[in-house]
């Protein structure tokens, strides 16, 4: 059931992809949608079906007023469609229960998608107050459903006849799947047991909320301020007025900010020559949320994992990991911890071989100090720059966002499954830089809207993430209205946007889901919920058209000449595709095991809130991740993946990478950029959702299961010989 799915407690993560690519937040003084409209005498648009195409969202219309009364009037709506399925003096049927729950809760989705699309996108204070109160009552609601005992008989006498019911294989996938989602939720327990799921359910959805919103503040209350601009030697000059201009913002003219990133790691670190600034920032960073103050995460970390295990133990499972799992392609917490632990080894190996090339260079200009945390980025940035002579700044004028994404991104997809782009400039945007296209596929017919929101601002989240207004589905008669957001610098009015090579592959990641959306061609809303682990899969693959040189050559041109990328430029970059893959992948295997740790332990075994720091220590250490100058990607008071739908999942990033790797292979065999091999891809798997088993969809576009070594060779971890 579509909508239940969607107001799961970690709503905004079931919403919403979020992704790897991690840029830079600016704070800028742009309004944020503003409620001045408040008379109150016009109509709440969120209360019909959007009349615009395919149920665009009239975002000119939509005021933070009406969010609220909308999503309470769509759960009460939804609570009677319930209602009505339940108390139905019929007999059950597919289509008087099954068809109906996914018919139901129409107003509810379309408000809540709207609702948390902005809340992540262009947040304000009171989306945000409105996103606190309502997070218990989206949890009960939930319950109110998946606990109801006469829903519940339904579907359960429907699924021990299933076999007799004549239905198609989607359709029976959607029995099966609601069934579980049933008993996962625990409609096999008994009425106290569920009272106590109820309240576990409602508490953790406050939790997760108080977390989610204190990562946010931390971000911006422990940026770093800088009194003296002498201190930012090695920055950039637009760097630095980038700094001035965050600290203009903020009302302190006479100073320089450094925003911080999600992640433990910033890339000031990578230039900043003046060492006691690099230690100040890095241990502001990592830091975050366990550092005492008014937004420290440990008390609220330590109630969410215990909940989480006393929640798996009512289930009868021995961790929340093991609940997780179940359902995912990985299946098992052994299945995990066997890949996570044999990579790691090999990870921190080459980590410890990069470590010690970065010493000697340390030692080579005449220091004497041991290679800390902080000195990483910097040293290895001076060492790239000797080995490979290249700076990474070189590329930025080839990677102008516009002919990134349109002769980029867009000409990749035209080349492998026929689909055109043209810009909408008649449908209402909530933000000026905001853009929305429609997407056609090569017989001329409408595909779907995209919308691309790809600058930084305060109102938004940080990161990188996709999602959908509006899903596809044949049963609704629905057509998608997918949306990307990146958080690249927004250059000053009248300057080029010039990219990383970082956002680059970003961008391509994102459209990956995009059209994974785009091309679902599904009968179900349901039917397009697909396991966690699986879900990066086509976004990664999408990656892999950044630099495919039919691809690259055509949108990589200098912003100001015209001149294409210099070939001997762009074998530089390759060249060093695997230099610093130790610390890449040490970092990101150190935050998964440290996932897995806090997911696969028994509440009583968990830590207090005194105890979190030491908790994670001892995890790295039992893990064998614990390399100090690698700390994790992410630390837990500031991981907020594994609160949110990632939980005992950030695995899925590597997990989903062993697909990709084998799926380039696929087209590298097959003559890679061809329209064929789009549309074999497009039939077999991205046109499916969660229509089937995902491994199934797998073999049906590969021929056979994944196969391992294509992800060792690129990420350089085959085993060290001797
Ligand atoms: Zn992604």
């Amino acid at each position: 059931m579509n909508v239940v799915k969607i107001l799961a407690s970690t709503l905004i993560f079931s919403v919403l992809v979020a992704c790897t690519g991690e840029v830079a937040v600016e704070s800028d003084s742009d309004d944020v949608a503003e409620s001045d409209n408040a008379t109150g005498a016009s109509e709440n648009p969120l209360l019909t079906p959007s009349d615009l195409q395919f149920g665009y969202p009239p975002f000119d219309r939509i005021k933070n007023e009406h969010f609220e009364s909308a999503m309470l009037q769509g759960m009460a709506e939804q609570r009677n469609e319930i209602e009505a399925i339940a108390s139905n003096e019929a007999p059950p049927t597919f289509a008087n229960t099954l068809v109906a729950m996914e018919q139901s809760g129409q107003l509810l989705n379309r408000s809540a998608r709207v609702f948390f699309g902005l809340s992540s996108a262009h947040t304000n204070d009171e989306i945000e107050a409105i996103q606190v109160r309502l997070s218990p009552q989206f949890a009960e609601h939930e319950d109110a459903i998946l606990l109801d005992p006469r829903l519940f008989a339904r579907v359960d006498a429907l699924h021990r006849e299933r076999d007799e019911l004549g239905l198609d294989p989607e359709a029976l996938r959607l029995l099966e799947e609601t069934h579980q989602g049933f008993v996962r939720a625990g409609a096999l327990l008994n009425a106290s047991e569920q009272e106590r799921m109820r309240e576990i359910n409602t508490e953790m959805a406050s939790l997760q909320t108080a977390f989610r919103q204190n990562v946010l503040s931390e971000v911006n209350d422990r940026a770093i301020v800088v009194d003296d601009v002498a201190q930012l030697d090695g920055l950039s000059e637009g760097e630095i007025a980038s700094a001035k201009a965050a600290a203009v913002a903020r009302g302190q003219d006479d100073q320089w900010v450094i925003p911080l990133l999600n992640t433990s790691g910033q890339p000031a670190l990578a230039r900043l020559t003046n060492r006691e600034l690099r230690e100040r920032i890095y241990k502001a960073s990592v830091g975050r949320g366990s550092s005492g103050g008014e937004y420290d995460n440990r008390q609220n970390i330590s109630k969410i994992m215990k909940l989480r295990a006393e929640r798996a133990r009512l289930l009868g499972y021995p961790s929340h990991a093991a609940f997780n799992l179940e359902n995912q392609t990985a299946r098992t917490t052994e299945a995990v911890n066997t890949l996570l632990t044999d990579l790691a080894p090999v990870a921190v190996a080459n980590a410890k071989t990069e470590a010690a090339e970065l010493q000697t260079l340390i030692a080579a200009e005449g220091e004497t100090f041991e290679l800390a945390p902080w000195d990483w980025a910097y040293y290895s940035e001076a060492l790239r720059a000797q080995k490979y002579a290249f700076d990474e700044s070189e590329l930025k004028p080839y990677f102008e966002l516009n002919n990134v994404l349109v002769r980029g991104v867009f000409h990749a997809a035209e080349q492998l499954y026929g689909i055109t782009f043209t810009q909408r400039n008649d449908l209402p945007v909530y933000h000026e830089t905001v853009r929305v296209w429609e997407v056609r596929n090569a017989d001329g017919s409408v595909l779907a809207l995209f919308v691309e929101d790809m600058y930084a601002r305060a109102s938004k989240r940080g990161g990188a993430w996709a999602m959908s207004y509006v899903s596809q589905s044949g049963l609704m008669g629905t057509q998608p209205v997918s949306a990307n957001h990146l958080n690249i610098p927004r250059p000053p009015e009248g300057e080029p946007t010039l990219l990383t090579w970082d956002e680059v592959t970003t961008l391509f990641h994102e459209f990956g889901h995009a059209l994974h959306a785009m091309f679902a061609d599904v009968q179900y809303p349901s039917s397009l919920s697909v396991p966690r682990d699986f879900v990066e899969y086509p976004s990664q693959v999408n990656e892999m058209w950044a630099d495919w040189p039919e691809i690259l050559s055509n949108y990589a041109v200098h912003h100001e000449t015209g001149e294409s990328l210099p070939p001997e430029l762009l074998e530089k970059v390759s060249a060093s595709a695997l230099f610093n893959e130790g610390f890449r992948s040490t970092e990101y295997l150190a935050a998964s095991l440290l996932d897995q740790a806090w997911h696969q332990k028994s509440a009583d075994t968990l830590p207090n809130a005194e105890g979190v720091l030491a908790f994670e220590t001892n995890a790295l250490k039992e893990a064998g991740a614990d390399f100090e100058v690698v700390p994790p990607r992410y630390r837990t008071t500031y991981f907020s993946h594994i609160v949110g739908g990632y939980s005992a999942g950030y695995y899925s990033y590597i997990w989903s990478e062993v697909l990709d790797a084998d799926t380039v292979q696929w087209f590298l065999e097959n003559g890679g950029l061809r329209r064929e091999n789009g549309d074999h891809f497009r039939a077999t798997l991205l046109s499916r959702g969660g229509s089937e088993d995902a491994m199934s969809l797998y073999r049906n576009f590969r021929g056979r299961d994944a196969e391992i070594e294509a992800l060792l060779i690129r990420r350089g971890l085959t085993p060290i010989e001797g």
